[in-house]
């Protein structure tokens, strides 16, 4: 892999396969999941500046071919500079002209011009000239055309810029999953090509199983750019599969329509009687927007356009953080029947649920039938099997689940479980479960068949006062566990991690570390994802781990931050926070 230019990515935030991430290149930071309006030098709607001011763009794609064919501009930006040119010093991608070749049929430079022109104005990020084929096109074609485009990719492999290495494939999984294979190895911005189309014919069940392939066979470290997706309505359900950029030229191409977008569909300006938005376009014009002269009008559309698409952006990025992502993505998939076929076939991904966090801050809320094939519902499920209990309760769509593990996520979302357990507390003729018997259970649930037996007989179960909830958890007089207020999850302390460590031999749940990173986890600082040679497969993130070294010396507990998965792919980021 070419080095010539800084590259990090680290991720910050999770959910289902979502991710916030910290994206730096060239010493230029953005965060991900984000959005690269394209401007056209050619038809400047909305200047490179006002971007930055008024939206907070870090962020641009320009199309290097159109510089490339128009002789003024192209010798303005080589003797300026793409940024300079511009006027713009966040970000600058560039795209190769597939799009055209696509639109057109053939264009008149070759690939290594191409990237040549890239690496000469200073594109940050670059492309190589893929070739998009069509959905459905006959797949010997597509199979001719995507080996035109790996091979071009080779040529692109010691590019000056960080390569936006577009995977083709039409819609032949097993082509783009050869096509992700061997992208996913050598570049470290992988795009979704080809899926214009598929998204104009709102084809989003298609678009799943094609990001879905992709994902699952390039590493996980992988920034994923949905190339040419520029409306909103798809970005949940894109990001929500682990895609990290999108690029917007919709923005531009709906405003010159009057069309207004929503984050759930377009309408056409002239049809609409009330706005559904309150952007600074939309507040300051209101209906008076229908009747401003055309330039202005197509310009204030744009701008329009361009703020609900960065809005929905900012509105996935907080279900991300606060753990809500498929609620919100149960409310956007209802907007159309298509949306939720695409719903309904992100559920049935498995690979998705290996990454999810075991536990979440948000409430877990039933929607739909789609919803009984969540990844919480996957992870839960397989944990279910670790319990026993002859005091079980059907819950849809977990199965019986043990009373003593009711108060747990996500069973302390329903309401039947949490009146279930408030009646035989107040109802003293009726049994009651001892606490030692929710301790035990949930240590089972949580770590595995029999962790449950490290509790002794003669623990002392505290709650607290104020919320009357099991709290902390003694033995002797030290303290061996508390248990966590919002989700019911026992955090060992040293000496039960001891017995967790001698009753689950390894690797289960451990976490092994290098050498280098010991003294720092002695002192309590996080583990970096580096550091890590090892981890247990069957973890989750969120999940209390044991902190070992490579003779499975027991140095430290912490909680997991990563999934496996992206432990073992990431370089940089906290795998575990310790304690
Ligand atoms: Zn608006």
């Amino acid at each position: 892999m070419a080095s010539e230019f800084l590259f990090e990515f680290e991720i910050k935030d999770k959910d289902i396969a979502a991710r916030i991430c910290k994206l730096k290149i060239n010493g230029k930071e953005l965060e991900t999941p984000s959005l690269m309006p394209v401007y056209n030098p050619n038809k400047p709607l909305i200047t490179p500046k006002e971007m930055k001011r008024e939206f907070g763009c870090e962020i641009l794609m320009a199309n290097s071919y159109i510089i490339l064919k128009n002789e003024e501009l192209r010798n303005n930006i080589l003797r300026d500079g793409i940024h300079k040119f511009m006027n713009f010093n966040g970000i600058i991608a560039t795209d190769s002209g597939s799009y055209q070749l696509m639109e057109y049929g053939n264009i008149t430079a070759t690939n290594k011009e191409i990237i040549e022109f890239q690496e000469k104005i200073g594109s940050d990020i670059g492309s190589f000239l893929d070739i998009p084929t069509l959905p459905n096109a006959y797949k010997p074609r597509a199979l001719e055309q995507l080996k035109i485009t790996l091979e071009r990719a080779r040529e692109a492999r010691n590019a000056k810029f960080l390569v936006n290495a577009g995977i083709q494939g039409s819609t032949y999984l097993d082509l783009r999953e050869m096509a992700a294979r061997e992208i996913g190895r050598e570049f470290r911005l992988c795009a979704v090509g080809g899926i214009v189309r598929l998204m104009e014919n709102y084809r989003f069940s298609d678009l799943v199983e094609i990001i879905s392939v992709i994902k699952r066979n390039i590493p996980i470290n992988r920034v994923v750019h949905a190339f040419g997706m520029g409306h909103p309505m798809a970005f949940s359900l894109s990001i929500a599969l682990g895609c990290d950029l999108f690029d917007s030229a919709a923005y531009a191409l709906y405003a010159e329509n009057f069309r207004y977008i929503t984050a759930s569909g377009t309408k056409r300006l002239d049809e609409l009687e009330y706005l559904p938005c309150s952007c600074p376009v939309c507040s300051k014009y209101g209906l008076e927007l229908k009747e401003l002269p055309e330039r202005e009008r197509v310009r204030e559309l744009a701008r329009h356009n361009l703020y609900v698409s960065f809005e929905e952006i900012n509105k996935i990025k907080e279900a991300i953080k606060e753990n809500n992502l498929w609620e919100f993505l149960g409310m956007r998939c209802r907007a159309h029947p298509e949306l939720l076929s695409g719903l309904k076939r992100l559920t049935e991904q498995k690979w998705l649920a290996d990454l999810d966090p075991i536990t979440k801050k948000s409430a877990f809320y039933l929607q739909g039938p789609e919803s009984k094939n969540r990844t919480e519902v996957v992870n839960v499920k397989k944990r279910l099997k670790r319990v026993y209990s002859e005091n079980r309760r059907e819950v849809a769509p977990f199965g019986k689940i043990p009373a003593e593990i009711s108060d747990v996520y996500p069973f302390n979302s329903f309401n039947s479980l949490r009146e279930w357990g408030k009646k035989k507390n107040e109802n003293k003729n009726e049994y009651k479960i001892p606490d030692i018997e929710k301790i035990r259970k949930i240590m089972d649930y949580q770590f595995g068949s029999g962790a449950g037996e490290l509790i002794a007989d003669n623990v002392r179960i505290k709650r607290s006062r104020k919320t009357k909830r099991i709290r902390w958890i003694y033995e002797e007089k030290e303290l061996i566990a508390s248990v966590r207020a919002s989700d019911h999850f026992i955090i060992p302390k040293m000496p039960l991690a001891e017995k967790l460590h001698k009753r689950f031999k390894y690797p289960k749940l451990r976490v092994v570390i290098h050498d280098d990173a010991i003294p720092f986890v002695l002192e309590g600082k996080s583990v970096f994802a580096k550091f890590v040679e090892e981890i247990d497969p069957k973890l989750r993130a969120r999940d209390e781990v044991l902190i070992v070294d490579k003779n499975d010396k027991l140095l430290r507990t912490g909680t997991l931050i990563l999934s496996p998965r992206e432990v073992v792919d990431f370089d940089r980021g906290i795998a575990v926070r310790v304690r």
